[in-house]
């Protein structure tokens, strides 16, 4: 037997052995772990489920002191706890939900040096109660979890996490991780901006879930479809159902139940006992569906997901990204399905315009939803697409729905043509902006009651569009919209207006080549079809 010091490298994959129980690390997280022992700050951005934990977890116990993480939930903060005990781990954590005998008990340890990891919730942290409590023991290091919530571009903003650019000042020689699973620029700038880590090093790991199949279907009769999806593909298995709105998450989940699969509810509107008892009975029991909002998700760790189905579109890539992300955590094949129609790119659109935030915020808005729709609508692999979103280059993946059938494409200039130019003279003539139903009994020559009150049949595009369903005239304006040649107007009322784009088309001095639906072709007969 040799008898050296063991240097850091041995310290932190004796740890790794026999206190976590694993073989050996994963991709980046022996890298990670060696910057932090050797006290140098560091973002980590990786997807869920790639390990961050450990990242943390092992250089705090390899460094002297006591380690402090930053964790925006309480919940998860307590299973971490719980789940390092377990191991032998001397962790602990203060927050709001603890009683003041439990609290004290905390701090006694902690200023006894008696923690080896204390979890905190930010608001906590910089209290002057919990900041002179700190001091009374060696820190070894910061490690702040859910870093992307200090980003307001991000959909999980929170106020006090910007407070923590202060650890630099009052703990400068003590090593900080920021660890996110948000990678997109922006975000990476503003937690190294704010979190003052200008000059931390960045640790980027793949953001590739191979194991997850992703589809991107039209919506028509969005219960229907759901229900063949999960009955065709994941009879009988763990799922969960993001909606938009608690009403929606109720009916669907009933709707669900009728049709024989097990599916609960979770939003934040509901009883926080039946909420608690929803997800208990999701994570410990078989082939549990739930139905939920954004609420549900983070932190929830269960490994064996088979698919995560959005029947509203997310409002950005990266909530789509991280909600989908919670399929397949085991590394077994998952889906991340999807439905969206035109409703819900108009109803995003009108959320934004109406919101109270300033124009900045709907601008970022309108770029995430446009980025968010781009993939929706794409024609190229969806892997590729949102890998590219994170700055990532990939081939075409062979597993996602656009690989396995390939959309036909269609010359749409005409078509797009006659979308525009039927807004345009509404605008112009009568100056009155309509929404896309509107536009389509007009190109298909509906007498409706509104355009024969308004005497809208005398204009020289009313029924130019019959060759096609009303189907297809959804898909084209959906396709206009995404590619910017058509935008939804301020007022809010989901009515379309031109763009800067637009006159080029209309000259034809632009290609447009649009997609053909699988789905409404498989539908209807051929022959309507462009
Ligand atoms: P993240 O925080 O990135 O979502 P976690 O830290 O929760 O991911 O880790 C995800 C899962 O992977 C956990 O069950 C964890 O125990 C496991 N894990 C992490 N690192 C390793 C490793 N080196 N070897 C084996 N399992 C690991
Ligand atoms: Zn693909």
């Amino acid at each position: 037997m040799h008898s050296h010091l063991p240097t850091a490298q041995e310290k932190a994959l004796d740890v790794l052995q026999n206190v976590f129980g694993y073989q050996q690390f994963r991709a980046d997280q022996e890298s990670v772990i060696h910057h932090l022992i050797e006290g140098k700050d560091c973002v980590v951005l990786m997807p869920t489920g790639a390990g961050k934990s450990l990242c943390y977890q092992v250089p705090a116990l390899v460094r002297p002191g006591s380690g402090v993480v930053i964790s925006p939930l309480i919940a998860l903060m307590h299973d971490q706890v719980l789940a390092l005990q377990g191991l032998g781990v001397r962790a602990a954590c203060l927050n709001s939900s603890m009683s003041w005998e439990e609290i004290q008990a905390v701090e006694n340890a902690w200023a006894r040096g008696y923690i080896d990891l204390l979890y905190v919730a930010p608001e906590r942290l910089l209290t002057p109660r919990t900041l002179s409590l700190l001091k009374r023991t060696p820190i070894s290091l910061f490690a702040i979890d859910e870093a992307h919530c200090v980003s307001q571009w991000g959909h999980d903003f929170r106020p006090e996490y910007l407070g923590l650019s202060e650890l630099a000042r009052f703990w400068p020689d003590v090593p900080r991780i920021a660890l996110t699973a948000t990678a997109t620029t922006q975000t990476r700038e503003e937690i190294e901006t704010r979190l003052n880590l200008k000059q931390a090093k960045t640790f980027i790991a793949s953001f590739d879930r191979p194991n997850i199949r992703y589809e991107i279907v039209e919506k028509t009769q969005v219960r229907q479809q759901l229900m063949r999806f999960i009955s065709e593909n994941h009879p009988d298995e763990s799922g969960i159902v993001y909606c938009l709105s608690r009403k929606r998450c109720e009916s669907i989940a009933e709707f669900l139940n009728k049709q024989g699969i097990v599916a609960l509810p979770y939003h934040a509107g509901m009883d926080p006992r039946e909420r608690a008892a929803h997800q208990y009975r999701f994570l410990h029991e078989e082939g549990i569906v739930m139905v939920a909002t954004i609420a549900f998700g983070m932190g929830v760790n269960k490994p064996d997901v088979r698919f995560v189905a959005h029947i509203d579109m997310p409002k950005s890539i990266e909530g789509y990204y991280q909600e989908t992300g919670r399929a397949g955590r085991d590394g077994l094949p998952a889906t991340a399905w999807m439905a969206y129609g035109l409703t819900d790119v108009l109803q995003q659109r009108k959320m934004i315009e109406t919101s109270q935030g300033d124009e900045a915020f709907k601008e970022r808005s309108r770029v995430q939803l446009n980025a968010m729709l781009a993939l929706c609508e794409t024609a190229t692999c969806r892997r590729v697409e949102l890998l590219h979103y994170f700055g990532q280059d990939s081939e075409p993946c062979g597993n996602c729905d656009v690989c396995k059938t390939p959309p036909t494409l269609w010359n749409g200039v005409i078509a797009g043509q006659k979308v525009l130019s039927t807004v345009y003279w509404l605008y112009k003539n009568y100056q009155q902006r309509f929404g896309a139903n509107y536009i389509i009994d007009i190109l298909l020559g509906i007498h409706t009651e509104r355009i024969d009150s308004f005497a809208h049949y005398q204009l020289s595009t009313f029924g130019i569009g019959k060759e096609y369903t009303e189907e297809i005239w959804h898909s084209v304006i959906r396709q206009l919209l995404a590619k910017g040649y058509l935008s939804v107007d301020i007022e809010g009322y989901s009515t379309l207006a031109l763009t800067s784009r637009s006159a080029r088309l209309l000259r034809g001095e632009e290609e447009l080549w649009l997609k053909q639906e699988s789905l409404v072709v498989s539908a209807r007969s051929k022959n309507v079809m462009p």
